[in-house]
C-alpha cells in the first residue's frame, strides 16, 4: 500500500497543527510522500502567508522593497521553527529567501516561497527527503502543466527515495522561472505526485470532514458526503463546492486513484471518497449525491417558429456572444426556443443590451426576452439516472415551496439536474431539494 498525502494550510498553521499532521504520518507507514500548503490561517482573522507573500510582491514593485512586510513571514517561520525544535539555521534560510525574492521580483516566485519553506521544515521535522517541486513540476509555453514531462520527472526522482516532503503549489515554466497554479493549487501537485509514484489512494488533508451535502450555512447539520464519483465532484466543484481545487482530480481520474478528503483535525473521520465510477459501492438507496450553486447569472430567451429549419440559426446566435469573448455557461433549448445562460458579471457597461441588438439582428427572432438576478442550483447524483419520478420529486418540492423556476436543464449524462431560480429564491430552493431527497429518503 502506498498513499500520497497533501496537507492544507490550516493542517500548517502552526506547530500544534504540524504536530497532528506528524501524528497522522507517523501512525501509517504507508504515508511516503508528502505534499504541503504554505501556513494558513490559525483563526478567523489570521493572514495567510500566501496572501502576505502576495503583498510583499506588491511592496516590492510599488515601494522597492518588501523588508517590512517580510518581517511578518520571517516572524511566522521562525515561530514555529523554534515551537518544533528545528536544529538547523532557519534564520539563514530565510535570509536567502528574502534576498531571492528582491532580485527575481516575480509574484509567482515570491508566492511560492511559502510552500517551500513550509516543506523545508516539514522534511526536517519528519526526517524526510526534502524534494523540491521545481525540479519535477513542470509547464508547456502555454502556461499549462506539461504533464507527460512532469509525470516521467516524478517517477524517476522519487523512485529512489522512501520517504519525501513536497512543496504544493508550483513548478518550473518552460523558461525555467518558478510558476504557479492558480489559487489552492497544492491540490493539484498532490494529484501529480499520487500519480507519479502509482498511489494506492490520495489522501488530502484538511479542516473539513469532507464535501457536505449542501452548504451547511442554509442548511444547518447537511451531512457528510461519503462516496462521491470523479464526474459528481466535478459537476459540484463546477458549481461552487470548494473543498478540493476543480482540476485535482484531473491527474489521479487518469489511472484512476481515488482521492479521500480527511480531515487533520477529527482523524478517525472516514472523510469522502472521490472514486471513478467501477468503485462505488452503490447502496441502492441514494439519489442524489449533492446540491450546489450559484448566484448572479443573466438568461437571454430567445423565441423564433421553426428555428429548428432554419441552417446554422444556433451559431449565428452563439457568434454574437463569442464575438464579444464571453463564456456561456448553459444552452437549454425548445422546438422554438433557445436561451443562453452567462455570468452576469460579463454582462457589465452596456454589454448585455449590446448582445440583445446583435442577436435580434443577426437572427430576425420572434421574440427576445432578458431574466436577470438569476442562480443555478444543480441537484447531482448518478442514481438519477436508474430512478422514475426524480424530476417530478425536486418540481413537486420546489412548486410546495412556492418558487418559481426560471429556466431547467438536464444535462444527456442523467447525472445532474441544472435550475434556475430567482436569486431570491436561492437558499428557500437549496433547502427545499435538500428537504425532499436527504430528509424525505431517511
Ligand atoms: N498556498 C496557496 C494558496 O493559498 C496554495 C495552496 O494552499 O494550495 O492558494
Amino acid at each position: 500500500m502506498l498513499k500520497v498525502c497533501k496537507f492544507g494550510g490550516t493542517s500548517m498553521a502552526d506547530a500544534a497543527a504540524i504536530k497532528k499532521v506528524k501524528e497522522i504520518i507517523s501512525g501509517d507507514e504507508s504515508r511516503r510522500y508528502i505534499v504541503v500548503s504554505a501556513p494558513g490561517k490559525r483563526n478567523k482573522d489570521d493572514i495567510k502567508i500566501t496572501d502576505t507573500l502576495y503583498k510583499c510582491y506588491n511592496d516590492l514593485a510599488e515601494k522597492g522593497s518588501c523588508k517590512e512586510r517580510f518581517a511578518l513571514i520571517r516572524e511566522r517561520f521562525l515561530k514555529i521553527a523554534a515551537d518544533l525544535g528545528i536544529k538547523s539555521d532557519f534564520k539563514a534560510v530565510l535570509d536567502a529567501t528574502e534576498r531571492e525574492i528582491a532580485e527575481k521580483k516575480s509574484a509567482d516566485f515570491t508566492a511560492s516561497r511559502g510552500e517551500y519553506l513550509s516543506a523545508r521544515i516539514m522534511a526536517e521535522y519528519l526526517d524526510f527527503e526534502f524534494v523540491d517541486a521545481e525540479d519535477i513540476v513542470r509547464f508547456d509555453s502555454q502556461g499549462r502543466l506539461n504533464e507527460d514531462y512532469t509525470d516521467d520527472k516524478v517517477k524517476t526522482r522519487l523512485a529512489r527515495i522512501e520517504r519525501a516532503v513536497i512543496p504544493g503549489f508550483y513548478g518550473r515554466d518552460s523558461q525555467g522561472n518558478i510558476k504557479t497554479f492558480s489559487r489552492g493549487g497544492s491540490d493539484i501537485t498532490g494529484s501529480i505526485i499520487a500519480r507519479g509514484v502509482n498511489a494506492d489512494i490520495y489522501e488530502n488533508w484538511t479542516d473539513v470532514s469532507g464535501f457536505l451535502v449542501c452548504d451547511p450555512r442554509i442548511v444547518p447539520g447537511a451531512e457528510t458526503i461519503r462516496q462521491i464519483t470523479y464526474k459528481e465532484l466535478r459537476e459540484l466543484s463546477y458549481m461552487g463546492a470548494s473543498v478540493l481545487h476543480a482540476e485535482a482530480i484531473f491527474p489521479v481520474m487518469k489511472v484512476k486513484i481515488p482521492i479521500n478528503i480527511r480531515n487533520t483535525f477529527k482523524p478517525d473521520d472516514p472523510g469522502t471518497m472521490i472514486v471513478p465510477n467501477e468503485q462505488y459501492k452503490s447502496t441502492n438507496d441514494e439519489i442524489i449525491t449533492g446540491i450546489a450553486g450559484k448566484k448572479n447569472f443573466t438568461v437571454i430567451f430567445i423565441e423564433k417558429s421553426m428555428m429548428n429549419s432554419e441552417v446554422g440559426f444556433v451559431r449565428r446566435v452563439l457568434s454574437v456572444i463569442e464575438h464579444h469573448g464571453l463564456c456561456i455557461e448553459h444552452v437549454p433549448s425548445g422546438i422554438d426556443t433557445l436561451s443562453i445562460v452567462l455570468e452576469s458579471e460579463q454582462l457589465k457597461d452596456g454589454v448585455l443590451s449590446d448582445i440583445v441588438n446583435e442577436i435580434r439582428e443577426n437572427v430576425s427572432p420572434d421574440y427576445v426576452h432578458v431574466i436577470e438576478n438569476i442562480s443555478l442550483i444543480a441537484t447531482v447524483g448518478h442514481g438519477m439516472a436508474r430512478r422514475k419520478g426524480v424530476a417530478a420529486t425536486l418540481f413537486t418540492a420546489l412548486a410546495n415551496a412556492g418558487i418559481n423556476i426560471a429556466m431547467i436543464d438536464q444535462g444527456s449524462s442523467e447525472l445532474n439536474i441544472i435550475i434556475g431560480v430567482a436569486n431570491s429564491d436561492y437558499e428557500k430552493c437549496i433547502k427545499a431539494i435538500h428537504d425532499a431527497f436527504v430528509v424525505q429518503n431517511k
